[in-house]
């Protein structure tokens, strides 16, 4: 049996064999991200805000201080350094996202730092020992990634022009989505979240910034898309790029005046 099978396999035309793949591949389910996949993700991650410094720094040089995009770059390459030089034995998924936490504690100044740097240590409580992360334990730790940014901001809420933004109702959305269907994969979970987390982004255009440096500019913050809401979905997204077989994406066109995101390409 095995046998024919992989003479058919040999012996079948290319095309054929291709289709098939990429029948299988838009069809495999993921209902776990292993260890690999996490570092594979978190490398990508460094890749991503590689290929966007410049389009957060620009969101960031119009409502704050030019610097988020370096931010984001600087903290994702110690967290490559860290997680890269740990004895692989002891590397697991708690332990992974303990180490994002603290390179980002590390080397980011400013308010993106501990914020973030908290997030992910407080999300690695979540799957503390794990070899990998059920979709449940996503929500776990997105959730309690998401307490600890609104508690280190200051009590953020949304509508405050931040992070927030994007974290909560994605957050929310996750949860919901949960309860309805027990068994979801990551694939069709973070299908429909992706492009949810894009509309929370644009959703902080018109807002007025009430937290961070933005907010020193009262309503001259209003038309302008946050930096912090662009790099949480980027990250977010990156996670489903690359359990696609992707790497992430770059901006590549966006609007001169507001930031607006208009067109995403792979990188
Ligand atoms: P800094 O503002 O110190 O220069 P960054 O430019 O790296 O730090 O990050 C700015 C982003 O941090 C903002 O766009 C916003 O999303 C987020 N942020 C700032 N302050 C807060 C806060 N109090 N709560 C939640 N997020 C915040
Ligand atoms: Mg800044």
């Amino acid at each position: 049996m095995v046998m024919v099978f992989n003479t058919v396999k040999f012996i079948s035309p290319k095309p054929f064999r291709i289709r098939l793949r990429v029948l299988m591949m838009t069809e495999s389910k993921v209902h776990v991200i292993d260890i690999n996949t996490l570092v594979k993700i978190l490398n990508n991650i460094l890749e991503v805000m590689k290929a966007n410094e410049k389009y957060l720094t620009k969101l960031d040089a119009d409502i704050g201080d030019a610097d988020h995009g370096i931010n984001m770059v600087r903290g994702f390459q110690k967290v490559i350094e860290l997680v890269s030089k740990e004895n692989p034995a002891k590397l697991d998924a708690g332990r992974a996202l303990q180490l994002t936490g603290m390179g980002l504690l590390q080397v980011v100044g400013g308010a993106a730092g501990p914020l973030y740097g908290m997030m992910f240590l407080e999300a690695s409580k979540k799957v503390q020992g794990k070899k990998e992360i059920t979709v449940k334990d996503f929500a776990a730790l997105l959730e309690a990634g998401l307490k600890a940014v609104k508690m280190v901001g200051g009590g953020t809420v949304v509508g405050e022009k931040t992070m927030v933004d994007v974290l909560e109702p994605v957050t929310a959305r996750i949860k919901e989505i949960i309860s309805k269907k027990d068994n979801i994969d990551f694939m069709e979970l973070l299908g429909e979240i992706v492009p949810f987390a894009r509309e929370c982004v644009l959703n902080t255009i018109p807002l007025q910034a009430r937290k961070g440096r933005a907010s020193y500019l009262g309503e001259r913050s209003k038309n302008h898309q946050d930096p912090g809401a662009t790099s949480t979905y980027l990250i977010i997204r990156t996670f489903y790029d690359t359990l696609k077989g992707g790497r992430g994406v770059r901006i590549s066109e966006y609007d001169q005046e507001t930031g607006r995101l208009l067109k995403e390409e792979p990188i």
